[in-house]
């Protein structure tokens, strides 16, 4: 289908959102983004973009400047808790560009792709109500009449308002799991260009540098068995943090003496939508499939999507058709891709000190004996390239 002069609305300005617009934008849509926020701001975060997502940002003509802005790592490395010692190191090299970057920076290029490719951004636009009756989508935005649009792409998040349509209007459940995340400032080539994640009991924190590695990324996470409040933006308290992560040693302990601020939130999702898209209406990124972050995968998820989602509909003759093509390409992958991550959080966190030992000491003896036997089995993840020709069903 020729997508030029096509009006589409996505509906959020997330990692989502933005690929996709750009991505519609580029095929000659007639691209409206809507935000609520009055700005286009990120959390300072880090996020790993894995060779996967990373091929769409080239796809996207966003390659080089995400080579800039980001940090190239070698993969990661599992420690354990009490002293950092090494269980595992996967080199992942052999997939391709795994970038480390700020969210921020991250947003900000995606945001400058869009509008460079003529996308209408409106920001402090909230959208009350996505209705599905008819043939096109009816979107009901507070203070504006309702209208009927085209083509609906919601990426609109874990509070998704299409997804409420869809499935109806269910809370996310809490996944019994806090994040702590805070930025501290560090001398390049104080720590390797790699993710380290260090597995305690019930708990673990990775860190990995950011900003030609000036910035150390710490997330911290602990299971807990409640949690109230949902956000982002929860101001934590330091000493709270270092005394969740005392049993740990090696250089975490020093690294959490010098935390001055951290952020705090709980983990909250929904299962993965038993159905991704009505009449011209279609769920991407997390409003679709959102995930624990054991794997790092939400983002890549979300640009995967994006790509995956323009092709259909350039190669099929109506939006429906490509919808369906999309979900049916889409939706297998991010299932397998959530179910790992919600796998990696029992692995990494594993309590009793038998089972731990035992474990570690088999994945020290697999790396040790065999080094390409584990990462060899995240092929499937991290070698997929949805930028190479996609085979769609029912074109
Ligand atoms: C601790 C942590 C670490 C992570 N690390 C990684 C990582 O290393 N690598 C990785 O790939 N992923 C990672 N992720 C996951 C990743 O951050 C998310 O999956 C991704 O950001 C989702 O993007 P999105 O665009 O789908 O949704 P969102 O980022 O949630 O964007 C949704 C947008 O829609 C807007 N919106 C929502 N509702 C409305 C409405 N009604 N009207 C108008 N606008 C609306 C919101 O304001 C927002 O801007 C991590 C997540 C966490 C929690």
């Amino acid at each position: 289908m020729n997508l030029i002069g096509q009006d589409v609305t996505v509906l959020g300005a997330g990692i989502a959102g933005l690929a996709t617009a750009r991505a519609l934008a580029l095929r000659g849509a007639r691209v409206r983004l809507l935000e609520q926020a009055t700005e286009i701001s990120e959390v300072g975060a880090g996020l790993q973009i894995s060779p996967n997502g990373a091929v769409v940002l080239d796809a996207l003509g966003l390659g080089k400047e995400f080579e800039e802005i980001s940090v190239a790592s070698r993969g990661a490395v599992l420690r354990d808790y009490a002293q950092g010692a090494e269980v595992l190191r996967l080199d992942l090299t052999r997939f391709g560009r795994f970038g480390l970057v700020h969210r921020a920076d991250l947003i900000a290029l995606l945001e400058r792709g869009a509008r460079d490719a003529g996308v209408q951004i409106e920001l402090g636009v909230h959208v009350a109500s996505v209705h599905l009756n008819g043939r096109r989508p009816v979107l009901f935005i507070d203070g504006a009449d309702a209208e009927r649009d085209e083509l609906l792409v919601a990426a609109d998040g874990l509070h998704s308002r299409l997804r409420a349509a869809l499935l109806g209007d269910e809370a996310p459940r809490f996944t019994g799991q806090v994040a702590w995340r805070t930025l501290l400032p560090i001398e390049p080539g104080e720590v390797p260009h790699e993710a380290q994640v260090f597995m305690g009991r019930g708990r673990h924190l990775v860190v990995y540098p950011l900003r030609g590695g000036r910035l150390l990324n710490v997330v911290g996470v602990l299971e807990t068995p409640e949690w109230t409040a949902e956000g982002w933006n929860h101001a934590g308290d330091p000493a709270a943090f270092r005394a969740h992560f005392s049993e740990f040693g090696g250089p975490v302990r020093g690294w959490l003496e010098r935390v001055e601020s951290v952020m705090v939130w709980g983990l909250f999702r929904h299962g993965v939508a038993t159905q991704w898209h009505g009449s011209n209406a279609v769920l991407i990124g997390d409003a679709a499939h959102p995930t624990l972050p054991f794997l790092a995968q939400g983002a890549c998820m979300a640009l995967e999507d994006a790509w995956v989602l323009a092709e259909m509909l350039v190669s099929h003759d109506t939006n429906n058709a490509a919808l369906d093509s999309f979900e049916a390409l889409r939706r297998p992958r991010c299932r397998r891709i959530v179910d790992a991550a919600t796998a990696n959080a029992r692995n990494y966190h594993l309590r009793a000190g038998p089972i731990r030992g035992i474990a570690h000491a088999g994945l020290r003896t697999i790396g040790a004996v065999a080094p390409g036997f584990m990462p060899d089995r995240f092929a499937w993840l991290y070698a997929h390239d949805v930028t190479a020709r996609q085979q769609p069903s029912g074109s």
